[in-house]
């Protein structure tokens, strides 16, 4: 099965979706290596029509190349920079589903490589750890490790990590905690994204966990208080001008009815159509 209306050819499209089945460093709940296919399924509930963006999914040039499967960290690190790195020397715009946020390194590496970059990371959690179960490049480490290459890193929506990661993240990253967002709303807090961003290309991971366990139960470590899917969806609409890679890791669809995969499979299309636009000079204020 393919992402809904997602039948473009690989060398006509715009977009590539990569689904990375791998969640061998998660402790808590583990199975988002099925996530992928979970997401697709969903992806079939709606329409191929946007009304906002007034375009159908299936005219945006999506190519789904499907999964690849890894047994060990260390193979998906070195073996999916390589594969990121071929989608953006061909000019795609990769948008890779995982599996576990140690996905997002590799990916983030291989865009950093042709471009000046700025991650943009939607999380419940720091994900600052030296390691993480003996391993430096576990799930739980990914910002610590995007931060160590000297890549400039904002997260937004953080609201648990222990008291090193908080130290060494505010030293060397910018830090959106869900009080700020409760406090400030989501509308402000993005405006200074916009302008710290300046027109450098951006990186976003969506960590499925910093949307509030009410509306996406079914994730690896679900974390109370977090962001409302509508409120994600402002967030992609805002940024998606400047992204040139993609990803969503973290749901365990056995932990629920199927909910978090089909907010999911929302984000990514809401994703799509507001990139698209773009591309395509609708101007984005007019759908955020
Ligand atoms: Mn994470
Ligand atoms: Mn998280």
């Amino acid at each position: 099965m393919i992402f809904a209306d997602s039948g473009s050819d690989y060398a006509s499209s715009k977009y590539v979706i990569h689904g990375v089945l791998f969640d061998g460093t998660s402790s808590f709940r583990t199975g988002s290596r099925w996530a992928p296919e979970a997401i697709r399924k969903a992806s079939q509930n709606y329409e191929a029509y946007d009304f906002d963006c007034d375009r159908d999914l299936s005219e945006l040039l999506v190519h789904d190349m499907g999964d690849t499967e890894y047994g060990n960290l260390n193979e998906m690190v070195v073996d999916l920079e390589k594969t990121t790195s071929r989608l953006v020397e061909d000019e795609k715009v990769p948008i890779t589903l995982g599996g576990e946020h140690s996905v997002t390194f590799p990916c983030v590496k291989a865009l950093a490589r042709e471009m000046e970059l700025v991650v943009v990371i939607f999380d419940a959690h720091l994900d600052f750890r030296e390691d993480y179960l003996g391993n430096e490049f576990g799930h739980a480490c990914v910002a610590r490790n995007i931060s160590d290459l000297g890549i400039p890193l904002i997260q937004v929506g953080i609201r648990s990590g222990a008291r090193d990661e908080y130290k060494h993240a505010l030293d060397t990253s910018v830090i959106y905690t869900m009080q700020q967002i409760r406090r400030e709303g989501i509308k402000k807090i993005l405006k200074e994204i916009g302008s710290s961003v300046r027109g450098r290309a951006v990186y976003l991971s969506i960590d499925m966990d910093s949307i509030d366990p009410a509306f996406a139960p079914g994730v690896g470590n679900p974390e109370p208080y977090g962001l409302t899917p509508l409120e994600l969806r402002t967030a992609i609409r805002r940024l998606a001008p400047n992204v040139s890679g993609f990803d969503l890791v973290e749901i365990t669809p056995d932990y629920d009815m199927g909910m978090s995969s089909m907010v999911g499979a929302k984000l990514v299309r809401d994703f799509l159509f507001a990139h698209s636009s773009f591309v395509t000079k609708t101007t984005i204020k007019e759908i955020v």
